[in-house]
C-alpha cells in the first residue's frame, strides 16, 4: 500500500462526476488499500477516489469504528437535518457549517462486489453524504452557510 497525493480544492478533478465500478480488479483493490492508508495518514474520517485523482465511484469512511468501503454507493433514504462543522482533506485546516441529514441509509457494493445496505446517524451519516457528494463533483464548500473558518487543532 502507498500514500497517495490528495488533490486540493480548485483541482478540476474534484468537480467531475465519477464513473461506476463494473468489475473488481487487482488495481482497484490496491487503490482502496491506498485510499484507506491515505485517509488514516491525514487523520480523516473519509476519502473519495476523486480526491486521489481517480474518477471512480469508490469511497472509504472510518469514524473510529473501523473501515467502511463503499463502491457505487447510493443513498436510499434520509431523515432529519443537523447543522454541524464539516471539513475535508482537500481543504486542509478549514471547516464550515453544513446541513446534512441526521440519518441515511445507503446501498453500495463492498470490496467483494457484494451488495450491502448501511445505515448511519450523526457523524457517520454526514461522512456518507460528504463522500458521496465527491462522486458527483460536489465539494462541501459549495454547501457551507456562513463561510469557512480555520480549524484549531489540539496539540497531540
Ligand atoms: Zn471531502
Amino acid at each position: 500500500m502507498a500514500i497517495r497525493q490528495i488533490r486540493m480544492e480548485g483541482d478540476p478533478v474534484l468537480g467531475k462526476k465519477c464513473r461506476p465500478v463494473e468489475v473488481m480488479t487487482d488495481k482497484i483493490h490496491e487503490l482502496i488499500g491506498d485510499m484507506l492508508e491515505t485517509m488514516y495518514e491525514h487523520n480523516g474520517v473519509g476519502l473519495a477516489a476523486p480526491q486521489v485523482g481517480i474518477l471512480k465511484r469508490i469511497v472509504v469512511v472510518d469514524i473510529g469504528e473501523g473501515p467502511i468501503v463503499m463502491i457505487n454507493p447510493q443513498i436510499l433514504e434520509s431523515e432529519g437535518e443537523e447543522i454541524m462543522d464539516e471539513g475535508c482533506l482537500s481543504v486542509p485546516g478549514m471547516a464550515g457549517e453544513v446541513a446534512r441529514p441526521g440519518y441515511v441509509k445507503v446501498r453500495a457494493l463492498d470490496e467483494d462486489m457484494d451488495e450491502v445496505v448501511l445505515e448511519g446517524t450523526e457523524l457517520l451519516a454526514r461522512a456518507f453524504c460528504h463522500e458521496i457528494d465527491h462522486l458527483e463533483g460536489i465539494m462541501y464548500t459549495s454547501l457551507v452557510k456562513g463561510g469557512l473558518h480555520p480549524v484549531e487543532y489540539e496539540d497531540e
